[in-house]
């Protein structure tokens, strides 16, 4: 009796808390609407949360690009370092090295984060690229920094940090120029390694799919949908309005070009929630974060946050007696104890009894579980990814709007990159839903969606070659 009263209110208090993840289609429609208005907005003042920052990259590959480059990338879980070489034919060879940036250097100082990543550098060079060493003294590599947190960029390999995401609090290098803290470290390591271009992960990600598949139809928007989320897209450089007014800025308004590619710092689209859901859980997520109050889109799609919203889902129906019954565990009340990549496994999990669930909620979280429970386990989760890709594509459908693209073109591509989009079962059909929610089936049916694969180290190559 008391099992049954027990998972009759689990089913519905799961059902409550599903309803609360779920997002109208008016309400996708509000976001898309919103999103359109802000990106105005954010391309004609200085500071605001969406930041619509201008990138000075005025051109996008062609798929003719030549040439040997460094390029890194810090901008969430791993540092990578790689080497491209771009073959001219749309296609590329890549050498890469990863690693996992120390949790005590994600908050410490500068000049520890800095060094620490010349020092990776160093490392790849002597494994990788010891010719290099035996060429003349005068040939210096150039390297393509992707650094995916919000910065005022005065040039193509100068930019100012104004705030960190993701985890990181470095509080010394909020202000400084990235390119000149990577720089002095290059160089203090004497190594013959000039930093050529500063890349957001999201222009990286527009370059390398315009690259790697040049067509009839040229590539809108690169989106980044992993730690974080963030979206580039290009613009016309008539409607970048603050830009002719920013006294910081060295772009001459003179410039023969006629467009510029946009970071729009999607991830804090909405600060003030006034059209994103927000649930008690996001709430309790949002206070355990760095940065309270800012990055709430983000907050709401990204890979750093999925697992921690479900581990808060999971602990309040604990707490309430519900879930896990007369159990708990460290890891269940630990922060940050579950990775994204956990819900893609429950969601990819179609078997019968939910074998897979089973095992992982032993493992991760040391805790045994009922059919029952894992079922509520499964639609929340499923409620948790759904909503995440259907703000995704409300965005994705803001700037189709903001750009008015389909009226001037008859197909729209879009490259994302990304573990949460490669990863998460189904997640781009859960986009399309959304892009057909808000556009409508014929306008869903014209935009293409591809993964840019590799794209933040043949991105920085790319504009490490423009520069
Ligand atoms: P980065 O953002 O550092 O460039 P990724 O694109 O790999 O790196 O994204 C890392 C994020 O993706 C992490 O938040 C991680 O939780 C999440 N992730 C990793 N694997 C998966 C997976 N299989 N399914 C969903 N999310 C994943
Ligand atoms: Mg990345």
């Amino acid at each position: 009796m008391v099992s049954a009263t027990t998972s009759t209110s689990l089913d519905d208090v799961t059902a409550e808390i599903v309803r609360q993840f779920d997002v109208s289609d008016a309400s996708l429609r509000a976001i898309s609407d919103k999103f359109v208005r802000l990106s105005r907005t954010g391309l004609e003042l200085p500071d605001q949360a969406m930041t619509m920052i201008p990138t000075f990259v005025t051109e996008v590959p062609t798929g003719n690009e030549h040439g040997t480059f460094l390029a890194v990338d810090l901008g969430g879980t791993n540092f990578r370092v790689c080497s491209v070489r771009l073959n001219g034919d749309g296609t590329f060879n890549l050498l890469q090295a990863k690693s996992v940036i120390p949790k005590n250097l994600m908050v410490g100082n500068a000049v520890d984060l800095f060094s620490f990543l010349a020092g990776k550098v160093r490392d790849f060079i002597s494994t990788h690229l010891d010719e290099h060493f035996s060429q003349s003294e005068s040939h210096v590599l150039k390297l393509g920094f992707t650094f995916s947190f919000p910065i005022n960029q005065t040039a193509i390999n100068r930019g100012t940090l104004i705030r960190w995401t993701k985890g990181f609090d470095v509080q010394d290098a909020v202000g400084k120029d990235v390119c000149l803290l990577l720089q002095d470290q290059l160089d203090a390591l004497n190594l013959r390694v000039h930093v050529a271009a500063l890349v957001n992960d999201t222009v990286g990600t527009l370059m390398s799919r315009s690259y790697a598949s040049p067509g009839q139809y040229p590539t809108l928007l690169g989106v980044i949908i992993g730690t974080g989320t963030n979206a580039a897209y290009t613009e016309s450089l008539s409607e970048i309005k603050k830009l002719s007014t920013s006294s910081s800025s060295s772009f001459s308004s003179s410039s023969p070009s006629s467009i510029m590619v946009v970071n729009t710092e999607w991830g804090s689209f909405d600060n003030d929630l006034v059209v994103l859901p927000r649930t008690e859980y996001d709430e309790a997520v949002d206070l355990v974060t760095p940065n309270p109050g800012f990055q709430m889109f983000e907050k709401r799609v990204s890979g750093m946050f999925l697992g921690e919203i479900l581990r808060t889902v999971l602990l309040h129906l604990n707490n309430t007696g519900l879930l896990f019954v007369g159990a708990t565990s460290q890891e269940l009340s630990t922060p940050w104890s579950l990775d994204t990549s956990v819900l893609s496994l429950i969601e990819s999990d179609s078997s019968p009894e939910l074998v897979s669930v089973k095992a992982m909620i032993e493992t991760d979280l040391e805790l045994s579980t009922t059919l029952s429970e894992r079922l509520a386990i499964k639609r929340i989760v499923e409620a948790i990814g759904r909503r995440s890709a259907y703000l995704a594509g409300a965005a994705i459908a803001g700037v189709v709007l903001h750009t008015g693209v389909l009226d001037r073109l008859p197909y729209v591509d879009v490259g994302v990159d990304g573990s949460v989009f490669e990863f998460y079962p189904g997640y781009e059909n859960l986009i399309r839903e959304s892009l057909n929610a808000v556009l409508g089936a014929d306008n869903e049916g014209k935009i293409r969606i591809g993964i840019a694969k590799d794209g933040s180290g043949v991105g920085a190559a790319l504009c490490a070659l423009v520069a």
